[in-house]
């Protein structure tokens, strides 16, 4: 299984990070700190081009040709939600998949006023969390994508955990994410939105994968699809496969091809035509995963469909990036951070998508975050970090800052300013909440390296709320679905990390309507 989250069990907060933090050191690539260099090496082939176009195979190369109902291209945990759901409405269902298998990522399924909510006496309001997404996304998303999601993530999330609590295990909410309804990541409320399940999603996947098997679910693994069959401006009638030994198989969908492939983030040309130039400024990718080439958007783009217009929202984090254990203190610990120069530039208070787009901009694209050795725990860990080299540490202020190569006389400056306002308990200068600053007055002092990471790309092919992938002028075409990371509509600028697990919640969500919608179609 290719899994981004099994080993990353221990840490009790930040379970989207969880399965970061497991998934580490893999994308990287050295040499220059943008994109295009780095990046580009830690890429896959693409199956479909950049610009939309998939190769031309004619039907009649295929070798073999198969009879279906729904078929499924691209099995993570959309995939798997819409091709559940389209067996149990009946459908002969083909699952492709291009990878040796299915992919399993996070830990986070957000969803609002599941029985799991109800168990835990929690309600979400829906109106509330509705605007927010909206106004976090300056209404460059449509609403009726987020309200679909809100009033239906609840009964998709029931109808999973009814799969997989027979088969032992448990789903609960995630308390750890918001305490009240003033909880704040910075200056946003943190929603009680993440679901989780024993084991993460990397046993979640292998029980809904199990179960689709027992059901009769046709899995196809390292069988990407590659083209969409529609003849003239007509319905989506399948899509065309390539085995491992490269011969094409026809699958034929008497009901609808659902798109599941996930993001780009492993196509460096979309990647660089589709976002923001500072989203770019990335160190690494994540993912174990390489194979997420954005062949969903391009085929569907080659037969007509719509995508959302650049710039796109690609899920931005911000940490160490040499070393797992520091991930947790990093995003935990309001601390002092500084610029390359030595000077504070942000409220440090924010969840870390957005403390990320405040590094992006910074001169070198990083910060240093600054502690000192008052709480045991956090300089126990520095310290060893520090042996590896990773994080500077040093007995006086201005010791640090000839460390970190800034003038120790701003450094130092800076450092009596925060001190001065950690001690008053209220930041007049950047409006963190006094009693989360922490008094820099013990040594020795660190200075961790934080750059920014990225996880995957979420903006993809236009749809509506029945998840049919629409044309240029906003209609419907026939026969095709999108869900997950390749369907669009959905993130604005910037990935509302403070919904917590909205990512895996949209996707089961939107998977398990994609499935149901086409099961339902008449042949
Ligand atoms: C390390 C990590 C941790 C994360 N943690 C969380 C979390 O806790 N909560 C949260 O909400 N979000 C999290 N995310 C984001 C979230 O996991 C993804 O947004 C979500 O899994 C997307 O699901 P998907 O099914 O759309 O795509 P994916 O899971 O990417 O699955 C797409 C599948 O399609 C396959 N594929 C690609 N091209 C083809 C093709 N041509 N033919 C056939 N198959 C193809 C791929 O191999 C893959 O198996 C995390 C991401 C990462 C990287």
């Amino acid at each position: 299984m290719k899994e981004d989250t099994k080993k990353n069990k221990n840490i009790n907060r930040r379970d989207f990070m969880k399965g970061t933090v497991a998934g580490m050191g893999v994308a990287a690539a050295p040499g220059s700190a943008l994109f295009s260099e780095r990046i580009a090496r830690a890429c896959m082939e693409t199956v479909g081009s950049p610009q939309g176009t998939v190769p031309q195979i004619s039907p009649s190369q295929g070798k073999e040709t198969v009879g279906a109902d729904v078929v499924v291209v691209g099995v993570g945990i959309s995939g798997a939600c819409a091709a559940l759901s389209a067996i149990e409405g009946g459908a002969k269902t083909v699952l492709l998949e291009k990878g040796g298998n299915y992919t399993a990522r996070g830990n986070d399924n957000g969803c609002v006023n599941s029985s799991v909510h109800r168990e835990a006496g929690v309600v979400l309001n829906r109106g509330e969390l509705t605007s927010e997404l909206m106004i976090q996304a300056n209404y460059r998303v449509d609403q009726r994508l987020i309200t679909t999601w809100v009033d239906h993530s609840g009964e998709a999330l029931d109808w999973l955990r009814s799969k997989v609590e027979p088969e032992g295990l448990r789903a609960s909410l995630d308390l750890t994410e918001g305490t009240a309804d003033d909880d704040k990541e910075g200056p946003y409320k943190a929603w009680r939105t993440a679901v989780t399940f024993t084991g993460s999603n990397a046993k979640l996947m292998s029980v809904v994968m199990q179960i689709v098997k027992q059901k009769g679910g046709d899995i196809r693994y390292n069988t990407p699809g590659v083209q969409l069959i529609r003849p003239g401006n007509g319905r989506v009638t399948g899509v065309i496969g390539r085995t491992a030994a490269g011969d094409y198989i026809q699958f034929n969908a008497r009901k609808g091809v659902i798109l599941s492939t996930g993001g780009y983030d492993n196509s460096p040309e979309m990647m660089e035509k589709y976002l923001r130039p500072s989203d770019l400024r990335i160190e690494r990718f994540s993912s174990t995963s390489k194979i997420c080439t954005g062949d969903g958007h391009n085929m569907g783009l080659a037969i007509g469909a719509d995508m959302d217009e650049p710039p796109h929202c690609l899920i931005v984090c911000n940490g160490v990036l040499k070393n797992r254990s520091v991930f947790p203190l990093i995003f935990e610990t309001v601390s002092l951070r500084v610029d390359k120069n030595g000077r504070r530039y942000v409220n440090e208070d924010g969840d870390y998508c957005r403390q990320a787009n405040a590094n992006a901009i910074q001169p070198g694209h990083f910060n240093w975050s600054i502690f000192d050795s008052s709480v045991d725990s956090v300089a126990k860990q520095l310290e060893r970090t520090a042996k590896e080299e990773i994080i500077l540490v040093a007995n006086s202020i201005e010791e640090l800052a000839k460390k970190m190569e800034v003038d120790p006389e701003v450094f130092t400056a800076t450092v009596t300013r925060y001190n001065e306002l950690a001690k008053n308990k209220k930041d007049v200068d950047f409006g963190v909440d006094g009693r989360k600053m922490k008094f820099l007055g013990k040594p020795p002092y660190y200075a961790a390296q934080v750059r920014n990471f990225a996880l995957v790309s979420v903006s993809g092919l236009k749809i509506n709320e029945k998840m049919q992938v629409l044309d240029k002028e906003g209609r419907p075409i026939p026969g095709l679905y999108a869900s997950g990371n390749t369907s669009g509509g959905f993130f604005g600028d910037t990935y509302p990390r403070n919904v917590a697990g909205i990512s895996c919640g949209r996707a089961i969500t939107f998977g398990r309507i994609a499935g149901k919608t086409a099961a339902a179609e008449r042949a």
